[in-house]
């Protein structure tokens, strides 16, 4: 039975890693997998999935305006397609996550999404809002703050590495980082009360 799947962490948890890990597993025992990553990460290069550790796939993109349900489709007339894989999945759209459900309820095709659960605003970005309410399975991804808690929060840090508690919830391409806390370091980091 095809699943829609949620693996969900701050950042810097290892997600993309563990992405191409499972896909490799499937290669390695000769299954079809199919790779996306969102557009706008620039990150790796454009069609790419990387990892902090080095290791890395190349990977179809998507868009807010593709439709995802299609896409899978066309991938599976075309040959077999045994899991799809979608990196950066906080970044889909509410619209695309149902067009994902419906791609494992109709095609049997499982989907493993792997994805920030909230911003730096600890608000929850809209794809991943969709995929905790509509996910079969979900799994937390972990890793840990300086003080050795489980990190769930992440803060925006400029070049300089000052704390910013304002701004786009996506941004691209700038000069900012990004740290991963537990809630008590990210309330005392950011001032929220
Ligand atoms: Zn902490």
């Amino acid at each position: 039975m095809a699943k829609l799947y949620f693996h969900y962490s701050t950042m810097n948890a290892g997600k993309s890693t563990l992405l191409l890990q499972a896909s490799h597993n499937y290669r390695e025992r000769g299954m079809a997998t199919y790779l996306m990553t969102a557009r706008h990460d620039d990150r790796v290069g454009a069609g790419r999935i990387g990892s902090r550790i080095g290791i890395g796939a190349e990977a179809d993109t998507y868009g807010p305006d593709d439709d995802l349900f299609a896409r899978l489709e066309g991938e599976r007339d075309r040959g077999p397609l045994h899991c799809a894989f979608v990196d950066e999945a906080q970044f889909l759209t509410a619209a695309q996550v149902w067009q994902l459900a419906r791609a494992v309820d109709d095609l049997g095709v499982p989907v493993m999404c792997y994805g920030l659960r909230v911003d730096f605003q600890g608000r929850l970005f809209p794809g991943s809002a969709t995929l905790l309410a509509l996910a079969d399975e979900m799994r937390e991804v972990r890793t840990i703050c300086h003080c050795g808690k489980k990190a769930t929060m992440v803060v925006r840090q400029d070049a300089e590495g000052r704390v910013l508690t304002e701004g786009a919830q996506v941004q691209i391409g700038g000069n900012e980082t990004y740290v991963s806390l537990c809630r008590r370091h990210w309330r005392a980091a950011t001032g929220a009360s």
